[in-house]
Formats: structure tokens, sequence, C-alpha cells
């Protein structure tokens, strides 16, 4: 990486390994017909990789000092934007795709999360989502309900799509390397529940506002509603229970219920 000194507070960790980049472009099931967005090019090695299998790619990096060496790259069906992702609008963004497309990206640890739900229940244009996460954050995307790790991101996940873990990624494939593992999730969306789902996420959101309060408090306090009118909606046993021991099936039920009183 001669030239070129790595950026701490922009979250560079990047990868080299040719047999790495290639698997996950192949775990993306990226196709000739795909337009991909890419969220962080770095160095521009993932995008490369990308943009051989994609018909086009859309890159935004933040970094600045980034451009010579991406545009130094000559990639005839990569467009680099050099701005924060999270400035730009939803509606900008898939104004520059033609139809359905697909996220590719080895995201910035300091804003995975905010990143995800920049997509996850607010576009109805994105086919899939494969990102290398922190190997917690990538417990966090796939848990199910009971454990510390469910929550609003696997619920807001799990609603408007399927997730895997495609593969773990040690840290010593990172330059430089960071201080966790990491992991490739993919995940496929479509609207499975027929939600709409950014009234969804507020719901999920309230309910876990205080993760180790009752329903009932917890839609009490957010709702502004009393005991009497929960009760008449959900009954006692369930308003006494936490959100984190309800399956998503069950809080798209409850979610429901809440919406149509
Ligand atoms: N894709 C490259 C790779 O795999 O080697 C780099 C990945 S590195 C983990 C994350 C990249 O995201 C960095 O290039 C960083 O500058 C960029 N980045 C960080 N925050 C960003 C933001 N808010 N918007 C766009 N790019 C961002």
């Amino acid at each position: 990486m001669k030239d070129f000194q790595t950026k701490k507070k922009f979250g560079q960790n990047f990868i080299t390994d040719k047999n790495l980049l290639s698997a996950i472009v192949s775990d993306a099931e990226i196709c000739e017909n795909d337009e991909v967005l890419e969220i962080g090019p770095g160095m521009g090695t993932l995008t490369e990789e990308i943009s051989k299998h994609a018909k086009r790619v859309i890159s935004y990096e933040i970094d600045n000092d980034l451009k010579p060496i991406l545009l130094g790259k000559d990639l005839k069906n990569v467009e680099f934007r050099f701005q924060d992702i999270m400035n730009v609008s939803l509606r900008e963004i898939e104004g520059s795709f033609v139809g359905e497309y697909k996220i590719v990206a080895n995201l910035p640890y300091y804003i995975t999360t905010p990143i995800l739900f920049k997509f996850i229940g607010q576009s109805e244009r994105v086919k899939s989502i494969t990102v290398m996460v922190q190997k917690e954050v990538a417990e966090r995307m796939i848990a199910k309900e009971g454990g510390k790790d469910y929550g609003v991101l696997s619920i807001g996940i799990a609603a408007c799509g399927q997730a895997h873990i495609t593969r773990n990624v040690s840290r010593i494939m990172f330059n430089p390397a960071p201080n966790v593992d990491s992991a490739v999730v993919r995940i496929d969306i479509y609207n499975k529940y027929n939600l709409d789902l950014k009234e969804f996420h507020n719901f999920v959101k309230n309910i876990f506002n205080m993760r180790r309060k009752t329903l009932l408090n917890n839609l009490a306090q957010s709702y502004g509603k009393n005991r009497g009118e929960l009760e008449q909606i959900f009954g006692k046993k369930v308003l006494a229970r936490r959100a984190e021991s309800f399956s998503v099936d069950e809080i798209v039920e409850l979610y429901k219920k809440f919406s149509e009183k």
C-alpha cells in the first residue's frame, strides 16, 4: 500500500487477498446484468473484482485522498463518487440505478449499523446486501430470540428478508489488521410479512427501548398508553414478557394487533 496512509477514523482496513475478494463477490452472487452499489471502495480491490462480474457499479468513498488511486484504475463500468454515504439521500442513490440493485461492501466498522439501517426497511429496490462486518455484528444480524444478540438489528433484518453468514474472515486478512475478526453476511431481501417496514421498525425500537423492562413498560412509555388500554389489546400475560423473548413471527403479530387499534 505504498503512498497511502490508512485512516483509522474512516475504518480503513483493506483487503488485498485475491481469493478472498473473489469469494466475497461469489457469496454476493453477482451476475452480468446486476447493478451494484458499493460502499467504501478503499483502494478499489473489491470494486475491481465486482466490476468483472457486474453490469455496472456505483461506489461511494468518503476519503478524497483515495481519488488518485481509484480514478487511476480506469474501470469502465464503475462510477466513483467521493461523498459520505450517510449524507446522500436514498432517493439520490437509487436515482442512479435503472432497476433493482445489489449492495456489496466491506463496511467501515464505526458506522456499520447506521449504514445497514439506511437501506433495511427503507428501500424497495435492494435485492440483496452482502457485507463484511465484524463478527459480533454478524452474530447480532442473524440472532434468534432469547439471547443477548437478539434485538432491533436482527428483527429489522428478519422482517425484510433472510440473512446468513457466508464465511468467517480472520483479522489477519486485513491491512492494517483490526482488533477483531470479521464475517461476511448476505441478506436476501423480500418483504416477507408484507408490512409497512418503516412503521414496524419504529415499533421494534420502542419495545426494545428499555431492554430489561416488560412489553407493558415499554409500550406505556413510548406510546403514552395506560395499562388498561394495553391489556385490552394484548392481555396481561403477554404484557408481562420482555421483547427479547418473542420470536420475529410473534413480534409481527404484536405489531399488527397494535396498529389495528
Ligand atoms: N472496500 C475496501 C476493501 O475491502 O479493501 C475498503 C474497506 S474499509 C473497511 C472501509 C472503507 O469505507 C474505507 O475506504 C473508508 O474510507 C470508507 N468509508 C468510511 N466511512 C464512509 C462513509 N461514511 N461513506 C463512504 N465511505 C466510507
